[in-house]
């Protein structure tokens, strides 16, 4: 289920646009538009819901098999030397766009630290 006023859910419509790099119908990538590393992708579930607490049993099956799908497509999306990923969840992460949504990095060597 899709949200009317979030931004993602628009990205996901086409509404507004994106560089995608891979969708299916579970999931959709695409870069962020203000990356911090040399690769920086979003993927974000085609269903909305803002966190992790708010994940139903099957959205939580959906989010392993995007992990999963990440990992396969590695060579393809340039990560095959590695890659962090990341969930910001609530004010004290700087979350910013309440769909859930798993930051990407790779493409270069990244720093010891995780913030
Ligand atoms: P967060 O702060 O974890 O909620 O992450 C939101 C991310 O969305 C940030 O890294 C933004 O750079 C990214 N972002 C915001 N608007 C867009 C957009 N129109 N296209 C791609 N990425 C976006």
């Amino acid at each position: 289920m899709l949200d009317q006023d979030c931004l993602f859910c628009k990205i996901i419509r086409g509404e507004i646009p994106s560089s995608k790099v891979y969708e299916d119908e579970e999931i959709y990538i695409f870069r962020d538009i203000s990356p911090q590393a040399k690769i920086h992708y979003l993927v974000v579930l085609k269903d909305h819901f803002a966190e992790a607490s708010l994940m139903s049993e099957e959205q939580a099956e959906t989010l392993g098999r995007a992990i999963r799908k990440i990992g396969l497509m590695k060579s393809e999306l340039g990560l095959e030397g590695g890659y962090r990923i990341a969930v910001n969840t609530g004010d004290d992460a700087c979350q910013s766009v309440h769909h859930l949504h798993v930051h990407v990095l790779g493409g270069e060597k990244l720093g010891e630290s995780m913030c």
